[in-house]
């Protein structure tokens, strides 16, 4: 097994000039152990943002990248997520004027919980249950340089809830060897992320990559027990909740020997908007499946 320490990490998403942490070959299992999204810098309550030297303004430090020798620009890379292990501790922290309940938010506001079994943590004497997902996971984008607080269709900073253990997911390559990493896991963390963080924790991920020659679709796509989703961020949930319905529709009318009136008809049937997150500098939508509409192959 491939595996690479968390301090092997980058900043951003580059269409040139990402430096290969290593080489992967199509088929191997690589294990990412990752930092917070706080660079690991939160080590008591009483840390400020002032304190965040060498990380702030940006956060999300994302292990790799890895190049996946085989893969190249019009091909694939599929990921399966095989195993998140927690590290011992979730952190949190609130700024002023930030996130989705600002108002509400008077001073700084820093907490630290201890990870001491995989079902929950005690939030001040409520069970709250832990369920391990990737906030940052994706490939070098097509064109520009995007830092790790921004997701987009090179996938990035989406903190989908729904990418757990045994998922899969799908991003277009579109630079030699793809530049895959990954970072910014959560313990836990509602739709939409309204505070601005989930439980962020270092872990330890396992993944196995593989390359699927010569198709991709625009953005990145997710399965998981023969259910789909796409995920799309844009300036507006407006608009990134279109583009989510769009792509949803291209992807299945490919796929699927329905004609594309009944296939809107399906999708309105089965086909459910919802909202990753709010608080990064785009907004992230899933268009995603709730039931399945037959055997469909990326
Ligand atoms: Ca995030
Ligand atoms: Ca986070």
């Amino acid at each position: 097994m491939i595996e690479i320490g968390k301090e092997i990490s980058f900043m951003s998403f580059d269409a040139e000039g990402m430096v290969p942490a290593v080489h992967a070959q199509d088929g191997d299992i690589i294990r990412f152990h990752t930092q917070d999204c706080y660079g690991d810098l939160l080590v008591n309550e009483q840390v400020r943002k002032a304190d965040l030297v060498g990380i702030s303004p940006q956060y999300n430090p994302t292990t790799g990248p890895v190049y996946i020798d085989g893969a190249y620009k019009g091909d694939t890379l599929k990921v399966e997520i095989l195993r998140i292990k927690p590290g011992d501790h979730g952190t949190m922290r609130l700024s002023p004027n930030v996130g989705g309940l600002k108002k509400g938010v008077t001073k700084e506001h820093v907490r630290i919980f201890p990870i001491d079994n995989e079902e929950y943590i005690d939030f001040d004497g409520l069970k709250v249950a832990l369920r391990p997902m990737i906030g940052v996971i994706g490939v070098a984008p097509k064109e520009g340089c995007w830092d790790t607080d921004t997701p987009h269709k090179h996938g990035g900073n989406m903190d989908n809830r729904d990418i757990v253990e045994g998922c899969t997911l799908y991003f277009p390559v579109h630079v030699d060897g793809a530049m895959f990493g990954l970072g910014d896991v959560h313990g836990q963390m509602g739709d939409g992320e309204v505070c601005i963080c989930g439980l962020e924790m270092q872990a330890t991920v396992d993944v196995r990559v593989s390359v699927i020659k010569g198709k991709q679709e625009e953005w990145p796509i997710w399965e998981k027990d023969g259910l789909w989703s796409v995920m799309c961020s844009a300036d507006t949930l407006d608009e990134a909740a279109e583009d989510a319905r769009y792509a949803m529709l291209d992807f299945l009318k490919a796929r699927m020997d329905m004609d594309i009136h009944e296939l809107i008809m399906l999708l309105s049937l089965v086909g459910d908007t919802a909202v990753c997150q709010i608080v990064d500098p785009l907004v992230t939508v899933r268009f995603t499946l709730r039931q399945s509409v037959g055997d469909v192959k990326f």
